[in-house]
Order: structure tokens, then sequence, then C-alpha cells
């Protein structure tokens, strides 16, 4: 009796094993030998990693303080040459003023070639008088201050990556090159010369991965939406308020400028775009003013006979920016009586489509989180995503979001999540040494 007892138990183990078999293959068991020496790598460079964070946010390195870019930019150039890889900084014309990028590269022999991206700039100049958009503060399990998420910390995760790898002893084998960007909150005109390297660097790489930061753990971005500026002029008649409508005088400035921007309203919704009117006016003489404002003339007896609007276009694909572009041109040119418009556009960042490849990529990605134990990733709805850099090498599959989880980007509130700092440089690094295979 007591043996048929036990035999019944022993299949009832076996059973429950079986029935939890999905479960442990989701577990670091999966990982091979290397893979757990990268997480042990990891573990043990936490403290460091969180102190190298600290430095680089204290060097304020808004776009236009070339100086505390190139600190920035020294501080990871040591970090990348102490762990093997050549390091190179893109200087760009002086008359740009931009600081130029750091490049460091890895060239081995396996896998696929690699395109890491992120940026050494953050929208802080020196004299920003926003409180708290200073130093590094830490408060229990968020850093506060200037890059922590975007995007310092990112650059930190993809650094601590490697160096994970470097440890294991695998680095070497890696073909990959950093692209840390000294302008990528403005970057620097014409894009031809500032994007140049970048675009030398993308024609010997087979993909590319983006450190901007993660708004979700388990979310990535396969799409970023481009922008571009556009401003429309309107002509009108000036001439006594009282006669406004009339043969003479038509509609005035103002009145065609509110219908162009009405239609735009009307017509132009759809889908994944956008188009913001920021700064409208209309009166007799409007005239620049320092720091960008105008400055403007005009009378309540007077009708206006200039008009002007000017605001930004986001936008998914080039064919919707070309589409949205056509019928911005099309409304601007019904005008009202008396009155003539035209519209200008200028290009920004490109739009990075959710291709194929992204989302082939992003599989990838996610079966590594899964063989890590954090389960699958899904795409991050681009809708919600500003332009980045990663765009200008859309042509490449790549995936965007590696970076650190935080929030208040571009504010005083700006934070990076400590909680899942390891995680993101665990996740990051066993992921290049799988592509680097
Ligand atoms: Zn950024």
């Amino acid at each position: 009796m007591k043996k048929v007892t036990c035999f019944v138990s022993l299949l009832v183990v076996v059973a429950v094993c079986l029935l939890h078999q999905p479960l442990l293959a989701q577990s670091p068991a999966r990982l091979s030998r290397t893979e757990r020496a990268i997480l042990r790598a990891v573990d043990a460079q936490q403290t460091e990693a969180l102190q190298f964070l600290e430095r680089a946010v204290n060097i304020n390195s808004g776009t236009y303080h070339l100086p505390g870019v190139r600190a920035v930019g020294q501080l990871f150039d040591s970090a990348f040459r102490a762990i093997g890889l050549q390091t190179r900084w893109a200087d760009m014309p002086a008359a740009m003023r931009r600081a130029g990028h750091l490049f460091a590269e890895q060239r081995g022999t396996r896998g696929k070639r690699m395109l890491l991206i992120g940026h050494l700039d953050t929208v802080f100049e020196p004299d920003s008088t926003a409180p708290q958009v200073g130093k590094f503060v830490r408060r229990d399990s968020l850093a506060y201050g200037q890059g922590t998420s975007d995007m310092k910390g990112g650059n930190v995760v993809m650094l601590y990556a490697l160096k994970a790898l470097h440890q294991a002893g695998v680095l070497s084998q890696a073909r990959l090159i950093v692209a840390l960007h000294g302008d990528e909150e403005a970057f620097g005109r014409p894009v031809e010369v500032s994007r140049r390297d970048i675009w030398e660097a993308a024609n010997r790489s087979d993909l590319a991965l983006a450190f901007e930061p993660a708004t979700q753990f388990n979310e990535i971005t396969v799409a970023r939406r481009g922008s571009s500026s556009w401003q429309v002029r309107v002509q009108g008649k000036q001439g006594h308020s009282s006669a406004i409508f009339g043969n003479q005088l038509g509609a005035g400035a103002a009145y065609e400028l509110a219908r162009i921007l009405h239609e735009f309203y009307r017509q132009l919704p759809e889908a994944n775009l956008t188009f913001n009117a920021a700064k409208v006016a209309s009166g007799g003489e409007i005239a620049p003013a320092p720091g960008g404002d105008w400055r403007v003339e005009g009378k309540n007896n007077v009708v206006a006979d200039t008009a002007v609007a000017q605001g930004d276009l986001r936008f998914l694909s080039e064919e919707q920016k070309e589409r949205a572009r056509a019928n911005m041109r099309q409304i601007v040119a019904q005008n009202l009586p008396g009155t003539s418009a035209t519209i200008t556009f200028d290009d920004g960042y490109p739009a990075m489509p959710p291709k194929q490849a992204n989302l082939d990529l992003l599989t990838q990605f996610s079966q590594t989180s899964q063989a890590l134990g954090y389960g699958p990733v899904t795409p991050y709805d681009p809708g919600k995503r500003g332009a980045g850099d990663i765009a200008f090498v859309a042509k490449l599959p790549g995936i965007d979001g590696l970076g650190v989880m935080g929030g208040g980007a571009h504010s005083p509130r700006e934070y990076a999540n400590l909680r899942t700092f390891a995680d993101q440089v665990k996740r990051a690094a066993v992921f290049i040494y799988r592509l680097s295979r």
C-alpha cells in the first residue's frame, strides 16, 4: 500500500514538473554559460555605472554649450577606449556652432554589424533658469537631473552593456560602431554635414539600436514620426477698416490666414499626422525680434495687409509628409478676395516608418527578454513618440527605446528609474551578444 502511494506521488511530481516546463523555459536557465557571466558582470558593475551616470549628468551639456558637450564626450571616450574600442571625435565647422560627435568602433569578425546610437547633449543650457534642472539628485529609486533619462542614462546603459561583454571576454569578436551625437536636440545645418558621419557608419552596418528612454519596460520603438516646420505668409491690401470686404480692399490678410488655418483643421486630420500652428500674427508690419519673436504693428481702424503663421508637421512616412504638404498648398492657394498666400516648408527629422525588418528585430529582442525572464516586448505607439536620430538611418533595420525608463524629459522634472536600470543593461548586453554571434 505504501509502495503504491510513493509511486503515485512520484507520478504527481513528474506531472507537475512537466506542467511547469514553459515557466522553467522562461527562467534564466535558458541562458548559456557566457550569458550568465555577462549578467554577473552587469551586477558587479552596478554601483560604478550609477557613479558614471552621476558624473555625466553633473556636466552641463546643453546643445549650444560646446565645451560641456565635449567634456561629456571625453568621459565616454575614455570609457570606450578602456574596453578596447577605437574612438574618434568628428568636429563640425565653426559656423555650425555645434560641438561635434563621438564615434567608437569595435572591429570584430563575427555576427551582425551594429550601429549603437545615443546623444551627448541635452536641452538645458547653462543659463537655464528652471529650478532643479541641475545636478544629479537621487531620491529612493529615482535619479533626477539633466539628461538622466534623455539620454545620458541611455548612453550609460549602452556603455555598461559593452563593459559586461568585455568582462565576459566576448566584446572583441563583435562588429559595432557607437555614434554619440553632440547635437541631437537641435541638429546642425546643413544636415549633409552634421549627419555625414552617421550616414557613413550606417553604410557599414546591418542594423541600428538606439538608446533613447523607454516609457514602459516592455515596449520598444519600431517607428518614429518625422518633423518639419512650415510658414504661411499672407498678403492683403491695407486700407480703412470701414471699407473691409468691399471691392477695393477685399477680406484683408487676417481673415485669409484664419480661413487657411481653419481649413487645415477641417481637412488635414489623419492617423499619425499632426500640424501644430504655433505662432500667428497679423497687422501692418511684422518684423523679427530677438529670440525668434515677432514685433507686430497694427491699428484697429486699419485693415491688416500682412499675416504670418508658423508651426510644425509630424508624420510617420515621407509619403504622408508629401501628401500633407500637397493638401496644405492646395488650401493656401484658394484665396479670399483681395489676398494672396504662400506656404514654405523646412525639413527637420525624417520619419522612421514601422517596416517589417524593424518588427523582426523587435521579435528577436522580445525573445531575449523572455529568455531573461522579463516577458515579451511589444511595439510602442509611434503617435506618442517624437523625432529622433535613428530616423536618419531608417534605411537600416532598427529599434529605439533601449535606454533607461524615465520621464519628464525636456522638463525640470526629468528623472531616470533606477529600479529597472540593471535589468535594462542586462537585456541590452545579452541582446548585443546574441547579435554578435
Ligand atoms: Zn533624446
